[in-house]
């Protein structure tokens, strides 16, 4: 690629700073997250090196793939693919959130795998998740159902070894502005139901991980406090799922 990693890291620093300030919000407020999926790992650490230390990763055969690659530059990966309950134990060592709980028996088993390790000498912190919401209602799209969203972020909250941070959503994949706004508010929405509760657990769930590279202005005027991005870094790839 002739188009260095660290170009297009500013123009998307820039592209952040520019919608927090027109939403009058501090862009302090809102982290990037480098979705690299299908990334080698020399580019990755070019990003990091430049300056952008948390990754997101979708596939836990990648994620294992590439992250002893990185382990001696200090960073931050979620897991923001669907994860199927038999690969928990794989990631587990590698990730520092999970984005993509969408059901209680994922939680219970991300809950029971770090119990174990802190039982057995290994990390005593709690593994931080978020509740993914499926806010578009597109059928291809993970995350719980909204009505359903409140439940399970509370349910979440009261396992062991586990700290719920909030919330995630992929947006409605549309051209119109009106329907992928409302899928973030809707998250946004989700996001103070459950603070509001007081359920125990809920006090640290503030993140809204929202916003892609074509959308990000949208997500961070509804709120987001973590955008996600790939293509506008690394250029385009397959459409998230
Ligand atoms: C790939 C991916 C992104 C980034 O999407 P871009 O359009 O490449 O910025 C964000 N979230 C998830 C879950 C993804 O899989």
């Amino acid at each position: 690629m002739s188009d260095p990693v660290g170009h297009a890291l500013a123009r998307v620093g820039e592209r952040v700073v520019a919608a927090a300030h027109e939403a009058g919000r501090d862009p302090a407020e809102v982290d990037v997250l480098l979705a690299v999926k299908t990334v080698p790992a020399e580019r990755v650490r070019e990003a990091i090196e430049a300056g952008y230390p948390l990754l997101g990763q979708n596939r836990a055969q990648e994620l294992t793939a590439i992250e002893p690659a990185l382990v001696d530059l200090p960073h931050r990966t979620h897991f923001i693919g669907h994860l199927q309950s038999n690969k928990v134990n794989a990631v587990m060592r590698w990730v520092d959130c999970v984005q993509s709980v969408d059901r209680l028996s994922l939680a219970q088993r991300l809950s029971a795998r770090r119990s174990r390790l802190a039982a057995e000498g290994g990390t005593e912190a709690p593994l931080e998740v978020m509740v993914q919401v499926n806010t578009s209602g597109e059928d291809t799209k993970s995350g719980v159902a909204p009505a359903e969203a409140h439940d399970l972020a509370v349910a979440v909250a009261a396992l062991d070894s586990l700290r719920l941070t909030g919330f995630m959503t992929i947006g409605a994949n549309s051209t119109d502005h009106g329907l992928v706004r409302a899928s973030y508010e809707a998250l946004a929405q989700v996001r103070e139901d459950v603070l509001s509760s007081g359920a125990p657990g809920t006090q640290d769930a503030r993140q809204l991980s929202m916003g892609m590279s074509r959308d990000l202005e949208i997500a961070i005027a509804a709120g987001a406090t973590m955008v996600r991005l790939g293509s506008a870094v690394f250029g385009s790839r397959p459409a998230p799922a």
